[in-house]
């Protein structure tokens, strides 16, 4: 390990186990043509992996003090740009690949969710995100309607695509060791509703969840859509709660009242 001031605000939680970082490689299916990029080089544990399997990786790294250790492993497929991943346009950022890119990150968990709705809704390129986030969000971003873990960001991740979990990992493989275990999961984007404006569905997902005890009734006029296509809507869908309807659903709704 380096001699490192490690700096809680940047969420800093190092994997040096190499197997692990392998197998995230594995789960994100990496092949030699790849364009990778990843948030948060850190000491450059899997930026190291990725310079062997990828094509070609570009990797962000907020912390300046990682500077001449990372400039130092003089990895050759690798470009780093140290840097707020969030002060970067998306147009910015894909200036570095050729066409698709896959998205690979041992996410800090104070910004993921921001992190992931940046790419979301703002990339055409990106293929895929494979990340290693709290298991907490791991388990809200693959729920399904009905539980407790359901909420906008599962409704917009499938929206974009599909995911799944592909490994839970223990609390005990990072350093420092932070207070929750991990998983990574494994993001496909897939442009299944291209007629749809997505940042407006957006809005509307936001809106339809703002009040998660409210009903669907209350969250539409609260958010002031028009009253009389709500009320077309019929009694039983308004009496319900946001967090009982899939996606398709959800669409169909959308499609009544925007
Ligand atoms: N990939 C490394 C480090 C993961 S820890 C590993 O797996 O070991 C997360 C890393 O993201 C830290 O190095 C942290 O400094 C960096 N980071 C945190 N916020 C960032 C941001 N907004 N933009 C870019 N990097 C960030």
């Amino acid at each position: 390990m380096i001699n490192h001031d490690f700096k809680k605000k940047f969420g800093q939680n190092f994997i040096s186990d190499k197997n692990l970082i392998s197998a995230i490689c594995d789960d994100a299916g990496v092949e030699n043509d790849d364009e990778v990029l990843e948030i948060g080089a850190g000491a450059g544990s899997l930026t190291s992996v990725l310079n062997e399997r990828a094509k070609k990786v570009v990797s962000y790294e907020i912390d300046k003090d990682l500077q001449s250790h990372l400039l130092g492993l003089e990895l050759d497929k690798a470009k780093f740009v140290f840097g707020d991943i969030m002060d970067f346009s998306i147009e910015n950022i894909e200036k570095d690949f050729s066409d698709n890119y896959k998205m690979i990150a041992n996410l800090p968990y104070y910004i993921t969710t921001p992190i992931i709705f940046k790419f979301l809704n703002g990339s055409n390129k990106i293929k895929s995100l494979t990340i290693m986030v709290q298991k907490e969000v791991a388990e809200r971003i693959v729920a399904s309607s009905g539980g407790k873990d359901y909420g906008v960001l599962s409704v917009m991740i499938k929206f974009f695509g599909q995911a799944k979990i592909t490994r839970i990992v223990s609390r005990k493989m990072f350093f420092p060791q932070p207070n929750v275990d991990s998983a990574v999961v494994s993001i496909q984007i897939e442009n299944k509703y291209p007629q749809i404006d997505k940042e407006k569905f957006y809005k509307f997902i936001q809106n339809v969840f703002a009040m998660r005890r409210k009903t669907l009734n209350n969250n539409l006029q609260q958010a002031g859509y028009d009253k009389e296509k709500i009320k077309l809507l019929g009694e039983e869908t308004l009496k319900a709660r946001a967090e009982i309807f899939g996606l398709e659903k959800l669409i169909e709704i959308y499609n009544a009242v925007k």
